[in-house]
């Protein structure tokens, strides 16, 4: 059987919720409103948190900004919604949370960019404040190294040194070094400033896939602090996508990893909760989490020149995800279920017996009824013009007679979530 060993590191707690360690890998995501607008970032906190997201973060960049996060945390409380909020500082951090100790309190975690921090003399004593923001309030800070935004003298110096060697390595590979000093300095920074190295997350993120893959790999042996991944810079739509999924499904696969973020830029006007359900999904398709029920449908071919298996497809994955927010209070292991949706006889009845429930659409010339597989065996065919409506209320009744409290659980589901060893 396959199974994943994690990667053993500490537990961090960011609000009520545990990072690191044995906890589920945790999926997390950002607001692309002004946070000085606190309505608008209130209401897409909100979003965020109903599709999924676990902890979201905003950004922190002006005194308006600072002034508004605990009006932020208040409107959230009111709208019941109790998501952790992580301030993302830059530049101007040790000033605000010093003189906004309403923001410093309000906030759960702090990302600290120790590329963006100041220079010189300043950058010390700018670091600093901002560690004692997080000692006095009790915070977890992530130190977050970005590729885009690395600590300049840093790797001025340590192009110098490289130089100097008489076998001196690439440049990438000096970057790729630079990032993890960074982030692993600033930690041991931290810790002598007296914050307790289990309130340490630390992310060293960069665009590109294979020095994604080599940073992490190599930060994750050198450290046993919760690693908070992503693939900065994604990219838009499908690009982004697979990018992000091609760099941390390996790394996930190899046990690295306690946090994600997927970093999608949205189309103009597109929603922001894409980037939440991408990251369920990496996490739900390599069974390593489950959150809501996923269905598999065939890519469609020449035998069904119809859209409708592609039409009912969508339209029973936005049903399944529409109803996770009351099945999952009162249907507890829900999210496990498969459904398969099908076009035509040639793989439609063997995907559909793999399934909970499934159905196997008519391809082109074949008898125009379309059978249902429940828990593998077939159950009844439906024909006419309201197979979705009833392939739906199929779904609905399996759902309350297998995942009620005290029902019999479904014995036949081929696809279950891989067991994961907790630490090494
Ligand atoms: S199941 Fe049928 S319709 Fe779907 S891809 Fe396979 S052959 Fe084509």
């Amino acid at each position: 059987m396959v199974s994943i060993t994690r990667r053993k590191s500490r537990q961090v707690k960011v609000g009520d919720k545990l990072i690191g360690g044995d906890a589920p890998i945790h999926v997390q995501s950002m607001t692309n409103t002004d946070t000085e607008d606190a309505e608008a970032t209130a209401k897409q906190v909100a979003e965020l948190a109903r599709a999924g997201s676990e902890a979201v973060r905003i950004t922190v960049n002006t005194m308006e900004a600072a002034r508004q996060v605990a009006n932020i945390r208040n409107r959230l409380a009111q709208m019941n919604v109790k998501v952790p909020l992580i301030g993302d500082f830059h530049f101007n951090g040790h000033k605000l949370l010093t003189l906004f100790p309403d923001c410093a309190e309000a906030l759960d975690k702090y990302r600290i960019n120790p590329g963006n921090v100041g220079h010189g003399a300043k950058r010390d004593d700018q670091f600093a404040a901002m560690i004692e923001a997080a000692c006095k309030f009790g915070k977890p800070v992530r130190i977050g190294v970005n590729w885009g935004s690395l600590d300049p003298e840093l790797i001025a110096r340590m192009m110098d040194e490289n130089g100097k060697l008489a076998d001196p390595l690439e440049a990438d590979a000096v970057m790729r070094e630079a990032l993890i000093r960074s982030a692993l300095d600033s930690a041991a920074k931290a810790e002598e400033l007296g914050l307790p190295g289990d309130r340490i997350i630390l992310s060293c993120k960069v665009s590109a896939v294979q020095d994604l893959i080599a940073v992490y790999r190599d930060l994750a042996r050198r450290c046993d602090y919760p690693l908070h991944l992503g693939l900065t810079e994604a990219g838009m739509g499908s690009k982004g996508i697979v990018a992000s999924t091609a760099a941390l499904s390996v790394l996930l696969q190899e046990g690295i990893g306690d946090t994600l973020r997927i970093s999608l830029t949205p189309e103009p006007g597109g929603d922001r909760t894409r980037e939440v359900i991408v990251a369920q999904e990496i996490l739900q398709t390599m069974g390593l989490r489950s959150f809501t029920p996923m269905v598999a449908a065939c890519p469609g071919c020449g035998r069904t020149t119809s859209t409708f298996f592609q039409e009912l497809a969508e339209n029973i994955q936005s049903y399944l995800r529409n109803q996770m927010p009351l099945w999952k209070t009162q249907y507890p292991g829900v999210e496990e279920m498969h459904v398969a949706v099908m076009g035509c006889v040639v793989n439609g009845p063997g995907e559909s017996k793999l399934a909970n429930i499934g159905i196997s659409l008519p391809g082109n010339g074949e008898k125009p009824v379309a059978p249902v597989y429940v828990d593998g065996e077939k159950s009844v065919t439906l024909k006419g013009e309201n197979i979705a409506e009833e392939f739906k209320a199929i779904v609905d009744y399996y759902v309350r007679t297998r995942y009620a409290p005290g029902a019999a659980r479904p014995t036949k589901s081929r696809r279950k979530e891989i067991p994961i060893k907790a630490v090494a």
